[in-house]
């Protein structure tokens, strides 16, 4: 499998420069997931061909409005279309809350339930168990309670072999094979050596998103070798002590978290207004981190690129 990511917006604070507020969608193995969701991101979702009906989960990293002032807009929306199908929203303590009320004050009864996983402040949990993959929270530290997030693909079983594969496998010794373990006869002897009739499992693959923070060395604990790694870099490195004030973090910061953290890639994102031409903010980061990549609105990025 791949993950890969669209951008939807990556502007900070407003809309600016034809830049949206912060808003991106995950895919891993067709199940669709809205991290973000700031002003606007119901358009922005179908000026890029983004399927409102398919998304199942979205994940909220903090209640600064640049990050989900879209959501009540989309939820209404969701409801508008008719859907029926169970939307899971994740994020921080309070989101139920501002959410029930809105609905409440407006009259709304939707017509589909919502299933609501706030996550606990400054620690990290696993936050989603699926079949195929998980999501955990990274703490972030920012000036309200902010969380990451990070999608890891679940190992993958053992691939057959069909070049050199015995026939006339049952469901069970496929399965057996796939697991890792060699195929027996009845008295306990091997039948089949397991790595000579099969391949090794495909890569599993990995995105952490790093929402709103100052920079914390410790995040790097959470994405060491990561394929895709967004990190905010809202000021350019001369506004270092303005970044650590406000919480935000520098180009120089993400590169060298990027770098030392050994990812494949890095995005850039959450640009502050000031900021109406990003290439000075590539380039400084580029110097520490030479697989970077800005956060376009329209972009599709994938681990398997
Ligand atoms: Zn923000
Ligand atoms: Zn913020």
């Amino acid at each position: 499998m791949s993950i890969s990511v669209k951008i939807l917006g990556s502007n900070s604070a407003s809309f600016a420069h034809n830049r949206h507020q912060t808003s991106q969608v995950v895919e891993i193995d067709n199940i669709f997931f809205l991290v973000d969701c700031g002003e606007g991101t119901q358009i922005q979702a179908k000026r890029y061909n983004v399927k409102i009906s398919k998304i199942d989960y979205i994940l909220i990293s903090h209640l600064h409005g640049d990050h989900y002032y879209g959501l009540i807009g989309l939820i209404s929306t969701m409801h508008l279309y008719g859907r029926r199908k169970t939307l899971t929203l994740i994020g921080p303590p309070g989101l139920l809350e501002i959410i029930t009320l809105q609905l409440k004050h407006s009259g709304t009864n939707l017509a589909f339930k919502i299933n609501l996983i706030e996550w606990k402040v400054g620690i990290q949990e696993l936050i989603l168990d699926l079949p195929k993959l998980t999501i955990k929270t990274i703490p972030m530290n920012h000036s309200i309670s902010c969380s990451g997030y990070l999608f890891e693909e679940k190992e993958n079983l053992r691939r057959l072999n069909v070049n050199c594969l015995p026939e006339q496998l049952t469901p069970f010794e496929i399965k057996t094979l796939k697991s890792g373990a060699d195929l027996l006869n009845a008295d306990g002897s091997v039948r089949y050596v397991n790595q000579l009739v099969t391949l090794p499992p495909k890569k599993h693959d990995s995105y952490a998103f790093c929402s709103d923070t100052r920079h914390q060395p410790e995040i790097l604990n959470w994405i060491k070798g990561v394929d895709l790694l967004y990190h905010e870099t809202t000021f350019m490195n001369d506004l270092v002590q303005r970044a650590q004030k406000t919480y935000h973090s520098t180009t120089n910061q993400a590169g060298q978290l990027a770098a030392a953290a050994k990812v494949k890639k890095l995005i850039i994102g959450h640009f502050s207004t000031r900021y109406r031409d990003l290439t000075p903010l590539l380039d400084e980061v580029k110097a520490c981190f030479d697989k970077t990549y800005l956060a376009t609105e329209g972009s599709i990025f994938k681990t398997d690129d």
